[in-house]
């Protein structure tokens, strides 16, 4: 029975109340019924061969909504077979129609590899994944015959979309495009993704070919609203069942505190260390999570140091060879690693096998990550989870209100379709794909499409040739940048040792990052910045081994370009638009490894980064600054609910805390009131702070509990202090912002 290691856990000597919450989740039922019987007899068989002889409701659904002609969005929990309700459509439709073809989409070659495994199990079709690896008799071969052709977005942008004359034959007869793990596209990569799947679409309708998209995805906030975004058509959203069919207990951890007055907790490493040798003493199979690469590295090696020679541990990550992946997957399957410590990773479909119990340290930043990570354990029975909160205010704030976690509430996913810096390169490789049409194409790429197509006719990256417009160039551009960032990558950051560049990034990200004496971590080895030379685009780093690493302490201004939206909330002003955003990086912080103990401060001398971007902020009325000023300090109280609001964002927008910026101003010369700034970090906005716009009502609420609850007394990392505050965390008043969120809301 799962809840005897319940008892064992509390009975153990390291425990000291750290359970903060234990949900039993009964299994959901999922309900049955039978296989359509519009589906074509060819698919049935397959099916019974495999042992399939009814299918769950949402599947059918799924698939009446595809034969009624619709775009479909399948939401539902892991292992709930969303990889059925496509395929079995795909291959009715393809031994239907002979020709007919269907484009499968994953994000990471090894879902793609794993999609394929399961594809051959039922047909016969020449199918194959088409990405970097694939070698090049087999691309002509897919070119040629393929019927389904698995890819990644990557692939697609600068192979088949450029190329897409030797995909004639595939793209005239293309009938399905499934996107799986859709949620996965969020913020930069999704900005851009929702960009080439525009370009897709038109080179699509160049052939007469219109066909259907099929999204399968975690649990999301609004996911018509996301699936238009994303691919510019109009979508039915299908709800599948959130839970396993299978019971789970869902246990809360809070690390145990060591220090009262400054509320300093166990780091979640060592508390995760005798959890899963307790699972594994009772002969649990455990799959664990941590957010770091390295952390999984020093995880796992703690554990095999431990108990390495009673059980098998492994590591599994991003970074490792294919081989070496495929290898530990089969042990893990096999039974024989008792215990896997992965990055996410292991998060996305690829199948394990049976595991009874999942540990997450850390909060892995979204509640579908959240869940899909649980949901690696009990896929076939009951099973637990140990969820380890760290000490950061998002972590924390599920132990102040764990009810949220289960409320049904998920973030909204973040795309901006209007970011020039994202748009124009995609114009660009639009134009060379097929000439652009101001008529056709504007409703393809939206608002910022006639200045994009000015800019680049004025600077010769286009020209206009009898109403159309076409790439001054004989190759495409699409080489030249990545779906992954935004801006030009012009800054090459070099081993000194090897001379080799190991990346490529924005001036801004480097001086951000790669400053001098920066340590850089790339592939989990840690480097130092010994030289950076802007002028010439080079930055020389040297492979060291560090117990350290750094943050930047960037100052920030802030000024209005622009307001797009705004709206009036009880005693605010709210405001949505572009804004310029001016950085100092005035020094940077040394800070331990995962205890993030601050070693020292050291100043740096660096030329400002000045960019566009966008941002949601917000005036406060005279009245309630007076009131504030009477009792509490006016900069420390903004200041602190500057900073928590930050924190809390990434609850409500699903993003990176670093990818979001904040500044708060007693009396803002642009808007001579009280204000206070957030800000996407991307240049031009990847719609993180347009969402927070909309659901500024939500982030103030969940910010004024995450602080009033916090039992510090004035102020710690769990509700306002910021890890990378330029001005390291001066002058905060806790008080203050308890003081005017109760204001505010009132
Ligand atoms: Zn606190
Ligand atoms: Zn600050």
């Amino acid at each position: 029975m799962i809840e005897e290691i319940l008892n064992t856990i509390k009975q153990h000597e390291n425990y000291k109340g750290q359970i903060v919450k234990i949900y039993e989740l009964n299994g959901v039922d999922y309900k049955r019924c039978e296989v359509p019987s519009f589906i074509d007899e060819r698919v049935r068989k397959a099916l019974e061969r495999l042992g399939i002889f009814s299918l769950y409701t949402h599947q059918v659904e799924a698939i009446e909504a595809l034969k009624n002609g619709f775009n479909v969005i399948l939401t539902s929990s892991t292992a709930s077979g969303k990889t059925l309700a496509f395929n079995i459509p795909v291959l009715d439709a393809l031994y239907r129609n002979k020709k007919a073809t269907a484009l499968y989409l994953y994000p990471t070659k090894a879902l793609a590899q794993d999609q394929l495994e399961k594809l051959k199990l039922f047909s016969e079709f020449p199918i194959g994944t088409y990405d970097g690896d694939t070698p090049q008799d087999e691309r002509i071969y897919l070119r040629n015959k393929g019927r389904i052709i698995i890819a990644n977005p990557d692939i697609l942008h600068v192979g088949l979309l450029p190329n897409h004359l030797l995909f004639g034959r595939f793209l005239s007869n293309l009938k399905f495009i499934v996107i799986d793990e859709a949620h996965y596209y969020s913020g930069v990569l999704g900005s851009h993704f929702a960009m080439v799947m525009r370009r897709l679409r038109r080179i699509l309708s160049y052939y007469g070919s219109f066909p259907q998209f099929f999204l399968s995805s975690a649990t999301l906030e609004n996911p018509e609203e996301f699936s238009f975004k994303l691919v510019g058509e109009h979508f039915k959203w299908i709800k599948g069942p959130a839970l396993s069919p299978f019971k789970k207990l869902f246990v809360i951890f809070n690390p145990a505190i060591v220090n009262e007055t400054l509320n300093i907790r166990k780091s979640t490493l060592s508390e995760a260390i005798w959890i899963v040798e307790t699972l594994l003493n009772q002969g649990k199979n455990v799959i664990v999570f941590e957010k770091s690469r390295k952390g999984v590295e020093i995880l796992s090696k703690q554990l095999k140091e431990r108990i390495g020679n009673t059980f098998e541990i492994s590591p599994y990550r991003a970074g490792y060879t294919v081989t070496l992946r495929r290898e530990i997957e089969k042990r893990i399957k096999s039974g024989q690693v008792r215990c896997v410590v992965s990055t996410n990773a292991l998060e996305l479909g690829i199948d394990i096998g049976e595991l009874d119990a999942t540990v997450i340290v850390g909060y892995p930043g979204t509640l579908s990550s959240l869940f899909q990570q649980s949901g690696r354990s009990g896929r076939v029975k009951e099973s637990i989870t140990f969820f380890i909160v760290s000490s950061n205010p998002l972590d924390q704030y599920f132990t102040k209100d764990p009810e949220y976690l289960f409320s049904n509430k998920f973030e909204s996913i973040s795309i901006d379709l209007d970011n020039p810096y994202i748009i124009k390169p995609h114009l660009a490789c639009a134009a060379y794909e097929v000439p652009l049409s101001p008529d056709i194409d504007s409703e393809y790429f939206g608002n910022y499409f006639g200045n994009g197509v000015k800019e680049l006719e004025s600077n010769g990256t286009i020209v206009k040739k009898s109403e159309h417009f076409f790439l001054n160039s004989k190759t495409s551009i699409a080489s030249q940048f990545s779906l992954r960032s935004t801006g030009e990558e012009h800054i090459r950051l070099i081993d000194m040792e090897t001379g080799k560049t190991i990346e490529k990034m924005s001036k801004k990200r480097a001086l951000e990052e790669a400053f001098p004496s920066a340590v850089y971590l790339h592939l989990t080895e840690t480097y130092v910045v010994k030289k950076m030379d802007l002028e010439n685009g080079v930055i020389y780093l040297k492979k060291e081994q560090t117990d350290f690493y750094t943050d930047a302490l960037a100052i920030e201004t802030i000024w209005i370009e622009k307001t797009i939206r705004e709206k009036q909330l009880r005693h605010i002003n709210v405001y949505f638009g572009e804004v310029v955003v001016e950085e100092v990086i005035r020094g940077f912080v040394k800070k331990q490894f995962f205890t993030d103990r601050k070693i020292e401060t050291c100043p740096l001398d660096l030329p400002k980064i000045e960019f566009k971007t966008k941002a949601m902020w917000f005036t406060i009325e005279d009245s309630i600054v007076n009131k504030i000023k009477s009792v509490e300090d006016l900069p420390g109280s903004i200041h602190a609910l500057e900073h928590a609001l930050v924190g809390m964002l990434p609850i409500i927008v699903q993003c990176d805390r670093k990818d979001i910026g904040g500044v708060s101003h007693p009396k803002h010369p642009d808007t001579n009131l009280t204000s206070i700034f957030l800000y996407d970090g991307v240049e031009g906005g990847i719609g993180i702070t347009e969402k927070a716009f909309e659901r500024v009502e939500d982030l103030l609420n969940i910010t004024f509990k995450s602080i009033s609850s916090c039992p510090c007394k004035e102020g710690c990392p769990s509700c306002i202090y910021s890890p990378k505050c330029g001005n390291e965390n001066k002058p905060l008043s806790k008080n203050g912002s308890i003081l005017l969120l109760k204001e505010i809301l009132s």
